[in-house]
Parts: structure tokens; sequence; C-alpha cells
């Protein structure tokens, strides 16, 4: 085996030995009752968490095929793309990709989008879709989900389509009570899984709209995963180690108690933003739209940021991510979601501060 460097990048993160050993469970036939048995046991578990009665899919897919699938799924007439990041940028060009028409509301990166641009946008009557990313993980900025909420509301002929990957059970994000019509996360972010499988929820409305749509395709056909769905089962071969370790991970929800789970990452976000300001340093994201599962640290110092994330690995067997496309070295991301103690994020912070020490900061 290869040396076990602990991420502390946005994705994929640090997977516990237990979720571990619960992804390598042996292997069932993905159509029979004990399958079926798995996939039934391990659904109210998400449920809860998208805090919906709808029920939850699972795609073998990385959460980019959930994406781009809800784009073939619902956009008839045109897409209105939120765009203040790296994700919800691409989001824009993967729409021009899969030949719909799209428009974007774009927003300086390390901005939320805010409630008054949406609908200003929307107001035009242009469009039928549009796609929110709640935490741009490239910005560490979260957009305020329950206003723009409100406001999609008000337009009930618009499909929303709302990413929370890096997200996702690190703060309520709720469902039903939203309206919103599409939820996605992936596995390897906030939820400490391995990558490999995306999960998402659909409001009918958003089934009623798929329905008219006759291009949708198949592997992401939201039809097809309701029809077998209905029976605990996918439209293809899942990646059944994931449904494994989503039981474990659920558990482990279940015991530490989501309220507790909402204020740990509360914790790490404070500690890690504070610990960042006290050496001098600023954070990227607008004041009241940081993240709470990640901080991006504006460079300030101008430290070395690769000699930073050398010595991390060479001292310490430990890694933060050295900033996301254009403002890589700019910035660097430190994430403390999933299952990260605030015991273990003061550490990663010592060990920070000692790795700067070398460089003179
Ligand atoms: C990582 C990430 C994605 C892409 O996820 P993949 O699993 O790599 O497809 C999309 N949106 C956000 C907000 C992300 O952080």
């Amino acid at each position: 085996m290869s040396q076990h460097i602990k991420l502390f990048i946005p994705g994929p993160i640090e997977v516990s030995e237990k979720t571990l050993r619960a992804f390598s469970s042996p292997m069932l036939g993905h159509r029979s009752k004990d399958f079926q048995a798995l996939y039934a046991s391990v659904e109210p578990g998400l449920q809860k968490l998208f805090y919906t009665k709808q029920p939850v899919f699972f795609s073998t897919s990385s959460a980019w095929g959930v994406m781009e699938g809800a784009l073939r799924n619902v956009v008839s007439k045109k897409v209105l793309n939120c765009m203040n990041g790296a994700f919800s940028d691409k989001w824009f060009d993967v729409a021009t990709r899969c030949g719909k028409q799209a428009d974007s509301l774009k927003v300086e990166w390390g901005k939320p989008i805010l409630p008054e641009q949406l609908d200003a946008k929307l107001k035009t009557g242009e469009f039928d879709a549009v796609t929110i990313i709640h935490n741009e993980t490239s910005t560490g900025a979260m957009s305020p989900i329950y206003e723009l909420a409100e406001v999609l509301r008000k337009y009930p002929d618009v499909i929303s389509i709302v990413d929370t990957v890096s997200s996702f059970s690190a703060l309520p994000i709720e469902f039903d009570k939203l309206g919103i019509d599409v939820m996605l996360t992936g596995t390897q972010k906030a939820l400490a899984l391995p990558p490999g499988t995306a999960l998402f929820t659909v409001s009918e409305k958003a089934f009623a709209k798929a329905a008219t749509i006759k291009d949708r395709g198949y592997y992401f056909d939201f039809i097809e995963f309701r029809k077998n769905g209905e029976s605990s089962m996918t439209p293809s071969t899942p990646s059944i180690g994931h449904f494994y370790a989503l039981k474990s991970k659920l558990e482990d929800i279940e015991a530490e108690g989501i309220d507790n789970r909402y204020a740990r990452h509360q914790a790490n976000a404070k500690l890690t933003r504070e610990w960042a300001k006290s050496r001098g340093f600023e954070l990227f994201a607008q004041d009241g739209y940081q993240s709470v599962s990640l901080t991006c640290v504006k460079n300030a110092l101008n430290i070395d940021v690769p000699k930073l994330n050398s010595d991390l690995k060479s001292k310490y067997s430990c890694m933060i991510d050295g900033g996301y496309g254009k403002i890589k070295g700019a910035t660097f991301r430190i994430s403390h979601m999933g299952d990260e103690s605030t015991e273990n994020i003061k550490k990663l912070l010592g060990w920070i501060d000692d790795c700067l020490k070398a460089q003179g900061k």
C-alpha cells in the first residue's frame, strides 16, 4: 500500500477505517432480495438528511453525472446558470455542450448568489430551469439557499436544480420545505465516503417535467430511477460498496446526532477562519457567506503554497489544497468537513503554523 496521506483537501476527503471496511463488503447480485434489503435500509436515513418524503436515488457516477443529467431531464426552453466559481461556471459550459439554450447570472468569484439578482433574471420569463451551487467549493462561498428558494417559489414554472455536493449533511438543507426540484450531492465530500456515487432527489414537479422531455437519455433518466427505486433497485448495476459504506455512515451520523454534526462543522469553520485572520491572512469569500465545510484563505502573506503543502506532506503526512483554477496559489483551501473533529483541525492548524515558520512567516 502507498503511504497514507491524510486529505484536508475539499474532496475527496479522508475516509474512516470503519467506512472503508464497510465499502469492501462482499458483493451482492444487484437484482437480489438481499440487495433490495440493503437499498431499503439506506434510503430512509438519506431521506432524513435530504429532509424529504420523496425517494432518494443512487447514481453510479460522480456528481457531474447528475448535474449533466438533470439538465437533460428538465430543460426544454432555456436554463439560467448561476455562476460564482469554478463548478458553477462549468455548469453553464455543460448546458451548452448538451445543446441547451443557456444564459448566466454571473457574479465575482468569492461572492454568493443573492435573491434580488436571481429575481431580476427570472422575471424576464425566459427560463424554465435554473442551476445553483449552494456551496461553491472553489471559493468557499455559500449562497443563502433559503432566501433564494423564496424567490424560486415565485416562479413555479421554473425547475430548480441545486448542487449541495460540499454542503450536504454539514448543515440542514430541507428539500421539501425549500420547495426546490432537484437536489444532488456526491459521496466523496461532506459525507466522507469514497468517490463514485452521487445521491439525488426529485420533486413531483420535476418528474412531471421530465416526462415531457423526449431526449433525456437513459443512464440519468429520472423516470427510470423512480421506476426502479419503487422496488429498491437502480436502473443499472450500481457501485454496491457505496451502499454498505452509506449504511455505515448513516449509523455514524445517527450516533453523533445530526445537530451535533452541524455544530461540529460550525465550530471547525469558526476555528479555521479565526486562525486565518489571526495569522494575517484574509478570507476569500465575502463576509457573512463563508462556507461551513471548507475555508478558502486569501494568500495575503504571499506564502509559498506548494512548499507549504510539500512540507505538510513530508513532515505530517497530510495535505491541504493549493487553490482551484484561476485562484490557485492566490488562495489555499482547508477542508473541515466529513468526520473531522475540532481537535483534528486544531492539530492541522498547528502543523501549518509549524511549516510556515520554516518560511519565516
Ligand atoms: C466537487 C464538486 C463537484 C463535482 O463533483 P464530481 O464528483 O467531481 O463530479 C460539483 N459541485 C461542487 C460544488 C463540488 O464541490
